[in-house]
């Protein structure tokens, strides 16, 4: 039988990306730019149409107008911020001292790794591997000795995976791992990567896989924690791994003529650190009160030591951040909330749920703020079976503001007038507090890569084998207005009726028409674009004024009034 969801190819995903004006490499006639990636006609519209998504579901109509956890409507605001703010921002926020990736070099291959991206494997001693056959005859010790021998990693990994699917390692796990560590191996990918591939539960993984996070030391320390002579991930060369350095994430740049080191400034790395920013004009100047959120869209930049997987990790890259303010006592409740509000949004506009998790992080991936994390992580075609992350949604406490108000010695405090003890004349007290922020972070990116991963689809049954899937209210070109054969009267209707869905659709996508090639053809153009409805006009539409409607996923089509088309549009398109 065929998979269900089969792993589709990245390979094709990106050609089609390229082929149809969705994604090109940035300065490609240069011979690119790592790291950075441009949108095409198609992708440019489709990144906007997930802009304003976000937009008008987090901003004009939060959360589509359901109420809160306090029972009233969720209110937010917008700001735009700017990406160069004062140096002093970043040092407040801890970017500039802490927002580091200790990385680790391989002296053979050249190959650079994140060293908390490094985890180390290693198995117990099975009480001497001589004994292990007499208490589990089936455990292919030949195969485990042949792997370790070998020092490859790839090679490990396949014995490791034959042994836990096989061979009961479970159980020898329970038993056995306190024992001394039979070998070490140094691997790259996160925790979370290791446990997938190696199809351990995440308990199971934490038991014999140690993260090297929390480096600090020594490359001694290092070696201690991956294990002397442990090989390259990537090239299997033993002894080969520096000890981690650190590098930072922060792109600099200098304001001002003289170009000095007093000139510096930084590109944010994040949209979220102007709204903190801006907190208190924002309750200042406008009439919003506590709890309400501030949205902020834009671009920001990570010199990412290892850019990768196609626009997934990118040096510059647009967020679509929201930091929604809450009285402490209702954080914990708002925290819910959003976290899986923002998971049922991602599957409204097309992401379907066998794709999607909501990751809650473990207490010790918490960063040192954070009183919880949860993540929207979607399958993507190179991390599957695991999952990357779409979005994280942060309870950050008070923790920003009450660094921006150390750090610039203003008062941020809110006054909620609503609380505090009741006074004779009937009237609150108030109460002056620093409010806690609950923080979905989405990148759009990512979300514009998620959305063409799970809109790709083969069918190898129709004209067009490759089509994409996407969601309408998503989808770059909205519909095609066709005339059958470019004569007979028919491309003048074609052309009036485009004419009127050009006007009234074109502010949220392509409306196309097109008269020359085979229909065929240009429904086969129109399925690789993700365009949901052709309206064709044929020799019928001469003597009854109905036009076909093709759908594209299933490809069949029904028959409509000409003078319904606008409607029946809008109708699809929510608008
Ligand atoms: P990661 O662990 O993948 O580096 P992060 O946890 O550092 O991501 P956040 O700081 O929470 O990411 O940023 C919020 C969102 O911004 C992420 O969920 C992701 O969608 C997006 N994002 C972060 N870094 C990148 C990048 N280098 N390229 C593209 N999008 C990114």
């Amino acid at each position: 039988m065929a998979d269900a969801n089969p792993v589709k190819s990245m390979d094709s995903i990106m050609s089609l990306c390229k082929r149809r004006g969705f994604i090109y490499q940035a300065s490609e006639i240069y011979g690119g730019i790592n790291g950075f990636w441009d949108y095409g006609p198609l992708g440019a519209q489709l990144k906007k149409n997930l802009r304003e998504a976000w937009w008008q579901d987090m901003i004009m109509n939060p959360c589509w107008g359901r109420k809160g956890p306090n029972g009233e409507r969720v209110r937010c605001v917008p700001v735009e911020t700017r990406i160069i703010q004062h140096p002093k921002v970043w040092e407040a926020s801890g970017h500039v001292g802490g927002f580091n990736d200790p990385m680790v070099d391989c002296k053979a291959c050249k190959a650079r790794f994140r060293a908390d991206h490094m985890w180390v494997a290693g198995f117990a001693d099975l009480g001497k591997a001589e004994g292990v056959n007499e208490r589990f005859p089936e455990f292919p010790l030949a195969l485990y000795e042949e792997a370790k021998a070998s020092g490859n990693p790839a090679k490990i990994m396949e014995a490791v995976k034959e042994m836990r699917t096989v061979h009961r390692l479970d159980a020898m796990l329970k038993e056995d791992f306190q024992k001394p560590r039979f070998f070490k191996t140094a691997v790259g990918g996160s925790l979370n990567e290791a446990a997938e591939q190696l199809n351990l539960s995440k308990r199971e993984a934490k038991a014999f896989i140690t993260p090297v996070v929390a480096w600090a030391g020594s490359l001694a320390d290092f070696r201690s924690i991956v294990g002397e002579g442990a090989p390259c991930p990537n090239c299997g060369e033993a002894n080969s791994l520096t000890e981690p350095r650190q590098f930072n994430l922060m792109f600099k740049t200098i304001v001002g003529a003289l170009g000095t080191e007093d000139d510096k400034a930084y590109l944010r790395p994040e949209t979220a650190q102007g709204i903190f920013v801006q907190f208190k004009n924002v309750v200042d100047t406008t009439r919003v009160k506590v709890p309400f959120g501030i949205g902020n869209t834009g671009t920001s930049f990570r010199n990412e030591v290892t850019p990768r997987n196609f626009t997934f990790r990118s040096r510059e890259f647009d967020q679509a951040e929201l930091e929604f303010f809450c009285h402490p006592s209702e954080s914990q409740e708002w925290y819910k909330f959003w976290r899986d509000f923002r998971m049922e949004w991602w599957q409204s506009i097309g992401l379907k749920s066998e794709n999607l998790i909501l990751r809650e992080h473990a207490k010790d991936e918490l960063s040192h703020y954070s009183v919880g994390t949860s993540d929207v992580e979607y399958r993507f075609p190179f991390t599957a079976p695991g999952y990357g992350e779409l979005e994280g949604i942060a309870h950050r406490g008070d923790y920003d503001l009450k660094q921006h108000q150390e750090h610039s010695r203003q008062k941020l405090e809110y006054f909620d007038t609503t609380r505090g003890e009741i006074l004779p004349n009937g009237g609150k007290k108030g109460e002056k507090y620093l409010p806690h922020c609950i923080e979905p972070a989405a990148g759009l990116d990512r979300g514009v890569l998620a959305l063409l991963c799970e809109a790709y689809t083969r069918d190898e049954s129709r004209p067009s084998p490759e089509f994409l899937k996407l969601h309408p209210r998503i989808a770059p070109v909205k519909a095609a207005v066709f005339p059958l054969v470019d004569k007979d009267g028919m491309p003048e209707v074609a052309e009036k009726l485009y004419d009127e869905l050009a006007a009234k659709y074109g502010k949220v996508g392509f409306i196309e028409t097109d008269a020359k090639q085979s229909i065929g053809k240009r429904y086969a153009r129109m399925d690789e674009a993700g365009c949901p409805f052709c309206f064709t006009v044929d020799g019928q539409t001469l003597t009854d004024q109905t036009v076909t409607v093709r759908d594209r996923d299933a490809g069949g089509q029904e028959r409509i009034g000409i003078a319904n088309v606008s409607a029946y549009l809008a109708e699809k398109l929510g608008v």
